[in-house]
């Protein structure tokens, strides 16, 4: 349905808004309905390169100015729009693998062990070592690879 509606106004287009006067090729704006010259045309580039926009440079812009206009006025539907496409993205990242890294994140007791071997803390989880300012994905990666995390050496309290 989409596709064929197009394919009607694009023939309309041709022979109905695009004149040749002395040569010179106009294009009438679908909004204004003015004849205009290609120059008052924003280009909209395409798969073959590039066809002069439906509405002429005063019109889109005009256009564009009003929608900003509109979206400014209304935060509200900005911060829902932004609110929706961050839960999205949130959606996207739960996967079963980032799930249970989270919930180990979350739920084991690590300890934080100098290079000398000598354990000096132990925190409820990884995420709970953030109040000393470690990350929990870095300390969550120490205990896994047995790597040195911020000159400590981490582990889970369980695998000790
Ligand atoms: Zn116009």
């Amino acid at each position: 349905m989409k596709t064929k509606s197009k394919k009607t106004r694009d023939t309309a287009w041709n022979t109905q808004q695009h004149v040749y006067i002395e040569g010179i090729e106009f294009r009438k704006c679908s909004k204004c309905k003015e004849l205009k010259t290609l120059d008052k045309y924003i280009l909209i580039p395409t798969k073959k390169g590039s066809k002069p926009d439906i509405y002429c440079r005063n019109c889109k812009n005009k256009y564009k100015r009003e929608n900003h206009g509109y979206i400014r006025k209304d935060p509200k539907l900005v911060s829902a729009t932004r609110k929706r496409q961050g839960k999205e993205a949130k959606e996207r990242f739960k996967t079963p693998e980032m799930l249970d890294f989270y919930r180990k994140l979350h739920a084991k007791a690590v300890l934080c062990i100098t290079y000398k071997g000598l354990i000096i803390k132990e925190y409820d989880s990884a995420k709970a070592a953030g109040i000393d300012g470690f990350k929990p994905t870095g300390i969550s990666v120490a205990c896994n690879t047995g790597n040195l995390y911020k000159g400590f050496y981490w582990k889970f309290k369980k695998d000790v």
